[in-house]
Parts: C-alpha cells; structure tokens; sequence
C-alpha cells in the first residue's frame, strides 16, 4: 500500500504562543492517525524573527550576513523543538530538523539564499520509520557549509520545496487568514474567500501585494507543479486551492484586487530622447542592485522626454545615490522621488480571452476622481499607480465594479 504524504507549513501566528502550538500539535497528530505520512515546517514563534533583527540593529549599524542568518535560525529552532515536545507528549513519534539536518543545500547569499537541491534521506528515513518529521522554515546550509535563510517569509519556500523534493500529495500552509481573498478583506469587508486560484494568477496577486504566500515559493510551486492549499489554522477550515489553470473551475474573468503601499515612484526629467540612455541608467540601477519595478518613458518633446520607474520604498536612498552619480552623464535636467504612491492591480486568467478590462478598470477610477500615474499590463494584470491616499477608495470601488464580493 502507497501512503501518502503530506506536508504542513505553519507560520509564525499558528505557533505564536504554548497553547498555539498545542492546538497546532493536536492537527498534525490527527493528520498522521489518518493514516498519512507528515512533514512539517515550521516559523519562528509570533514576532521572533523580527525581534531578533531589531536587537542585531541594537549591537550592530549594519549587521554581517552571516552573523544574522546565525541569529534568525534560531528563531524556528526554537519552535521546531517545542512542537516536537508537543507532539511526542501526545502518543507520536517525532523527531526536528534544522534546514542544514534536512538536507536543504543553498548557494551562498546570506540573507536570500536560493535552494540549490534538497538531500531528503534524513526525512525520508525518519517518515519510514513512523515519526512526524518537523523541519525548521526558511533555512539551509550553503554550498561552503555555512547557515543561510532564504529571505523574510522563506518558510513557505521552504514547504513547497519540501513537497516536491517528497513527492507529497499536497502542500498545505497553515495561516492566520482563511484563504486567498478577492481583495484584502480588511479594506474590503465583502471580499469573498476563493476555492481555487491558478499559480499564474497566485504568483501575479503575490507580486502586486497579496501577501499570503511568498512570491518564490509560488514559483516553486508552479515550477515543479505542487498542489498548495492556503488555510486557517484557527477554524481549520478549507482555504484556497492553488493549481493548474485548467483545475481551476468556473474561470472568472477577475480573480482579484490587490494594493501595494511599498514602493515608490522616481521621475527622471527631460532626458535625450536617443538610443542608450535608458541602457546607461537601468544598468547603473542594476548594478546597484536596485530592483526596478514599472518603468514608463513619456512621448518626447523636441528630442526629450521624462522617464519614470518604481522601486522599493527601502531602495529608495540607495536609487537616488545611483541617480545622482549618472544624472548629469545622461544629460538629463534633474530627479525626484515620490512616496506618496501605491499600486492597485486587477487579476484574472479571465482576461486572456476577455477585451475590455482594462477600459472598464481605468472608467471606474475616473468616476472616482482617482488619476493614474502609471499604468502596467502583463497577460492576466493590469496595474496602475496612484496616490497613496487614493489606493483603499480605488480598490473598493474596483471590487464592486467587477462585481467581486459577496454582494456581487
Ligand atoms: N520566520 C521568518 C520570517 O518571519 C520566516 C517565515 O516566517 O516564513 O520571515
Ligand atoms: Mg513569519
């Protein structure tokens, strides 16, 4: 008889506290007395990781990468072992690994270290022999035998890679939300829970501010086409389903509205309009490790124009350093920068095959008054930037326009 295995991620909220991770012990033990093999992964407890990134910041102005991923490993050690002590109390055999125990080999980047393989012996041998094995989130062990993290969030990638590497039925990432809403339901309190949603769309609800998974551990997923199932870990309801296009039912033409209030806009004015000047400036960013997000390049005027791209809120100082060095090489007449931005997006598979959305998307703001600053599409999105204090209203009013919630 094949049984099956699952694996179960829980973030930091579902372990936050003793009784949390009990709860949290009692579903896994009854997962396994149901006949499954588990894998578990596992954050930090509640607040950990960033409380230990605040007490480096305390001894350190800018702490060394290496240090710090020793630091914030310990913050699911912690949990690991606890859960395990959890679980063992109520009758199962289980037994906890560091990402370095659990075979996850990653290059060298510390502080967003990419998974390079997964050496699963250890868990394979531990799931033969009847144990739970309950492996710590968001951390490897580089190629030069160092401990790395995969980057804030990492434990979803850490799950999801897990699941492919074990071949696991599913790949279940316990939360504190239900599912994957069609909108951020504290913004929007009609926002309905969706049963399914495909990696195309889940990955582009990801980058434009959905913030129930991790972006790359969506890509994993997808990649290596692991079924993730987002759920409660309060109501241990179903969640969201999240698959192939062609499992997703009843396709609608919008899956969601998601904001974005963390990036900013920078304006560079009135540039020659010839070839290489973008080349030159978005090299210059690129090599400073800028991530450029939206870029749009106006309609020249006598030979100039005004280019405009977004970055990260925190790459902001770093941008403007990188700009002020090629400001004058590019002839350009000056800069600035605006914070004051925040980025709404449509998503939908639906859209594909369905013309007309993004000029019902852009009626609906100008009813509201909203302007657009910036506008980006890709095949199943579209986005657009505009004034922070204008995103909540514009989503709101997006979600009813397209009929969303429940009351729809
Ligand atoms: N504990 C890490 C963080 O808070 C990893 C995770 O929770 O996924 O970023
Ligand atoms: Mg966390």
């Amino acid at each position: 008889m094949v049984v099956s295995l699952v694996v179960q991620k829980y973030g930091g909220t579902s372990v936050a506290d003793p009784d949390r991770i009990k709860a949290v012990a009692d579903h896994i033990v009854a997962t396994r007395r149901a006949g499954k093999d588990v894998v578990v992964v596992v954050s930090a407890m509640g607040k950990t990781t960033d409380d230990l990134e605040h007490l480096a910041h305390e001894v350190s102005t800018v702490p060394d990468g290496r240090e710090m991923d020793m630091l914030l490993t310990a913050g699911e050690r912690i949990s690991i072992a606890l859960l395990c002590m959890a679980i063992i109390d109520r009758g199962e055999h289980a037994v906890s690994f560091t990402g370095s125990q659990a075979g996850i080999l990653t290059d060298t980047a510390h502080r967003k270290a990419k998974i390079l393989e997964i050496k699963a012996d250890r868990l394979r041998d531990a799931v033969t022999d009847g144990s739970i094995a309950v492996v710590a989130g968001f951390q490897g062990v580089s190629t030069t035998s160092d401990i790395t993290t995969l980057g804030r969030g990492g434990s979803d990638t850490t799950a999801v890679a897990l699941a492919a590497a074990l071949d696991a039925e599913v790949c279940e990432i316990y939360t504190d939300v239900a599912g994957v809403f069609t909108a951020d339901p504290r913004v929007v309190p009609t926002a309905r829970k969706l049963d399914r949603v495909s990696y195309e769309e889940m990955l582009d609800m990801s980058a434009t501010g959905g913030r129930v998974l991790a972006l790359r551990s969506v890509e994993f997923a997808r990649n290596h086409d692991v079924p993730v199932h987002v759920r409660s870990s309060f109501t241990w309801e179903p969640g969201t389903w999240v698959v192939q296009e062609d499992e997703v039912m009843e396709q609608a033409i919008i899956s969601g509205v998601t904001h974005d209030l963390s990036e900013a806009k920078i304006t560079i004015t009135h540039v020659p309009d010839r070839p290489g000047i973008a080349a030159r400036l978005f090299r210059a960013l690129a090599d400073d490790s800028v991530n450029v997000d939206m870029i749009v390049q106006n309609v020249s005027t006598e030979g100039h124009t005004d280019i405009s791209f977004t970055v990260p809120r925190d790459d902001v100082a770093r941008t403007q350093k990188a700009v002020e060095q090629i400001v004058d090489d590019l002839e350009a007449s000056g800069f600035s920068a605006d914070e004051n931005v925040g980025r709404v997006s449509l998503v939908g598979a639906g859209m594909k095959t369905h013309p007309g959305v993004a000029a019902a998307m852009f009626e609906t703001l100008a009813q509201e008054g909203v302007n657009i600053e910036m506008i980006s599409t890709s095949s199943i999105r579209i986005s657009c930037v505009v004034a922070s204090e204008d995103v909540e209203r514009a989503v709101r009013v997006l979600h009813v326009a397209f009929e969303l919630g429940d009351d729809g």
